[in-house]
């Protein structure tokens, strides 16, 4: 599901942009983008579609958004975005910390394993 709204993130980020600009723009920036402006947007729609609490639907945002951590230490887009991105992860009462009872990718993982809600596919 996490993917689904992702995505239309995407498409929306993208109706903004013009053909070039879109064509410029590295996904890198564009989930800068996401991160920065549309997390409560992302939030309402997975709360209004499915039955989520605050730190389940937050949890798979980040999760979606988070995997771009490694990308930008690799290019260099963004010195910040690791910076950033815990400021914001973190503003929302969760932990970076794996291990931890907050940590921002426990509710993720609840579900993928089976422990909340119910697989309907793989
Ligand atoms: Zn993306």
């Amino acid at each position: 599901m996490i993917q689904i709204i992702h995505e239309i993130t995407h498409a929306i980020i993208r109706s903004n942009l013009t053909y070039d600009q879109n064509k410029a723009m590295l996904d890198t920036e564009k989930h800068y983008i996401m991160l920065q402006n549309y997390v409560q947007g992302m939030k309402a729609f997975l709360q209004e579609t499915f039955t989520l609490n605050d730190q389940e639907a937050l949890s798979m945002i980040f999760g979606g958004i988070g995997d771009l951590n490694n990308e930008n230490n690799s290019t260099g887009v963004y010195v910040d975005w690791g910076n950033n991105f815990k400021k914001i992860v973190s503003s929302h009462g969760f932990s970076l910390i794996y291990g931890d009872a907050n940590y921002y990718l426990n509710e993720i993982d609840f579900f993928k394993s089976g422990v909340k809600g119910s697989k309907n596919c793989n």
